[in-house]
C-alpha cells in the first residue's frame, strides 16, 4: 500500500509518501509559511535531488494541492496519480481520553477530535484543517488519524492523575496524558525486537530527547508513566521549555513582571529549558561547543539537563520495580554520545556497563552497554513517519 503521511502544524505541513510493504520513502517534503507571504515547499524524491519552489498557499488546502502536484509531476513525482495513494495517515496530537488507539476518520471520531482542541489549543486545530484538506481534496482515499497521546492512554490512574481537587479532573479532564507515544510505542517494540525478547513481558525505559523531550516507562508492552503532562511543557528539561517547575512560579514571575499568567506560559515554552539556562542556544551542538571554550553557564545547563534526565530514569526504574533496558532516542539521544554517556554515569548502581567505544554511535541503532550489564542500553533512532504508516495500513486491514 501506498501511505501519505501528513504532519500538520498551523502554518506548516510535513509529508512522507511511503510504500508499507518495503517501508521505503518515495518522498518527501515541507510546507512552510502557510498563510503568509512568500510561502514555499520543498519536495525530496527517493534518490533524487531536494527541491523548493516558492508557491502561494492561503490555505491547508493548497498546500495538499501543491503537495499532490509535486508527487503526480511528470519528471520528478513518484505516482501517476493520487488514486494509487491507498490512504493517509495523520498524525494528531491530543485525543484526550476518547482515544487509545489509532481509528479511520468518521463525523464522530472528528467532532471527538473538536473537542480535544481546548487541550492543545495550538496543535489539533491545525491537525483537523489537515484531515479537511485531504478530505475535500482526495474524497475517496481513507483517512487515519494516529494520536500522540493514545499509547499512554494504559497509565494507570495512579500516573495520571494530579493532587489537585478531583472536580477538575471531572469538569475539565485536567490530568496526564503524556505525548510522543508514537515514538514511545515504535522505539520500544523496536528494542524487544533487537534484544530478541518477548515486548509483553519486556521493562523499558524511553528517553526520546529531542527539541521537546519525554521519558516513558514502557513495561510490558503498555506505557505506564511518562514524563509529559496535561500539556508538553512538563517533564524533563528541554531545548526551550522549562519541564516541571515549582508552579508557584507561575504566580511569582507574573506578578514581579507585570505579566499575565498566559505570557509566563509562552516564556516557560519558549524561552527556557536549555535556551534560557545557557543564555546562549536551545541546540546541544551549540551548548557542547560552548562547554569546550569554557562557557560557564552551558556547563550548568548540562548538568541541569543530566539531572533532569537521571531523575526521571531512576523513579521510572522503580515504578516499574526493575528495567531491562534503557533506550535513547530523538535528535539528542541519537546523536549526543555525552549526554547519553553523562546520564549512563549516574546509574552504575542499577548495573549499568556502556562498553569501550560502544557509545560513539549517532544516528544509528546499536546496543551501547557490555554483554554483561545487568541492564541494556540502547541507541534506537525514531521514525514517527514510518509508525503512522504501519498503524494506518493496521487499521484499515482491521
Ligand atoms: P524535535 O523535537 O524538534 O523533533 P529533534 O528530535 O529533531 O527535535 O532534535 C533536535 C535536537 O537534536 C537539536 O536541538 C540538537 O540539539 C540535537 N541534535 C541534532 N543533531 C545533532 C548532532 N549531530 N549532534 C548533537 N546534537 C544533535
Amino acid at each position: 500500500m501506498e501511505i501519505l503521511v501528513i504532519n500538520c502544524g498551523s502554518s506548516s505541513l510535513k509529508f512522507q509518501l511511503i510504500d508499507s510493504e518495503s517501508e521505503k520513502v518515495l518522498a518527501k517534503g515541507l510546507c512552510e509559511r502557510i498563510g503568509m507571504e512568500e510561502s514555499s515547499i520543498s519536495y525530496t524524491p527517493s534518490g533524487g535531488e531536494k527541491m523548493v519552489k516558492t508557491t502561494a498557499m492561503p490555505t491547508h488546502h493548497e498546500a495538499i494541492s501543491a503537495v499532490i502536484d509535486f508527487l503526480t509531476d511528470k519528471s520528478v513525482g513518484v505516482i501517476s496519480d493520487m488514486s494509487e495513494v491507498d490512504a493517509v495517515g495523520h498524525r494528531v496530537v491530543h485525543g484526550g481520553e476518547y482515544f487509545s488507539q489509532s481509528v479511520q476518520v468518521t463525523d464522530a471520531v472528528l467532532k471527538k477530535i473538536e473537542a480535544c482542541n481546548e487541550l492543545a489549543p495550538l496543535h489539533n486545530p491545525a491537525n483537523l484543517i489537515g484531515i479537511d484538506a485531504c478530505m475535500k481534496i482526495m474524497p475517496e482515499t481513507p483517512n487515519v488519524v494516529v494520536f500522540d497521546t493514545a499509547f499512554h492512554q494504559t497509565m494507570p490512574e495512579s500516573a495520571y492523575l494530579y493532587a489537585i481537587p478531583y472536580k477538575y479532573y471531572e469538569k475539565y479532564q485536567i490530568r496526564r496524558y503524556g505525548f510522543h507515544g508514537t515514538s514511545h510505542s515504535f522505539v520500544s517494540k523496536r528494542t524487544a525486537e533487537i534484544l530478541g525478547r518477548d515486548y509483553n513481558s519486556l521493562k523499558t525505559i524511553v528517553c526520546h530527547l529531542g527539541n521537546g523531550a519525554s521519558i516513558s516507562a514502557v513495561e510490558c508492552g503498555r506505557s505506564v508513566d511518562t514524563s509529559m503532562g496535561l500539556t508538553p511543557l512538563s517533564g524533563v528539561i528541554m531545548g526551550t521549555r522549562s519541564g516541571d517547575i515549582d508552579p508557584s512560579i507561575l504566580g511569582v514571575i507574573a506578578e514581579k513582571e507585570q505579566i499575565s499568567t498566559q505570557e509566563v506560559i509562552q516564556i516557560l515554552n519558549k524561552q527556557s529549558g536549555m535556551a534560557g539556562l545557557s543564555e546562549l542556544s536551545s541546540d546541544f551542538r551549540d551548548i557542547n561547543r560552548a562547554i569546550q571554550e569554557g562557557n560557564q553557564k552551558a556547563k550548568s545547563a548540562f548538568d541541569a539537563y543530566i539531572r533532569s534526565v537521571v531523575r526521571f530514569v531512576g523513579a521510572y526504574a522503580a515504578v516499574m520495580n526493575g528495567v531491562d533496558a534503557i533506550v535513547f532516542t530523538a535528535g539528542v539521544g541519537e546523536n549526543n554520545p555525552n549526554i547519553r554517556k553523562a546520564v549512563c554515569d549516574h546509574l552504575t548502581f542499577l548495573g549499568i556497563q556502556i562498553g569501550d567505544g560502544a557509545n560513539d554511535v549517532c544516528g544509528q541503532e546499536k546496543i551501547i552497554s557490555t554483554p554483561d550489564s545487568a541492564v541494556k542500553v540502547l541507541v534506537v533512532p525514531t521514525n514517527e513517519e514510518l509508525a503512522i504508516a504501519r498503524e494506518t495500513v493496521e487499521v484499515l486491514n482491521s
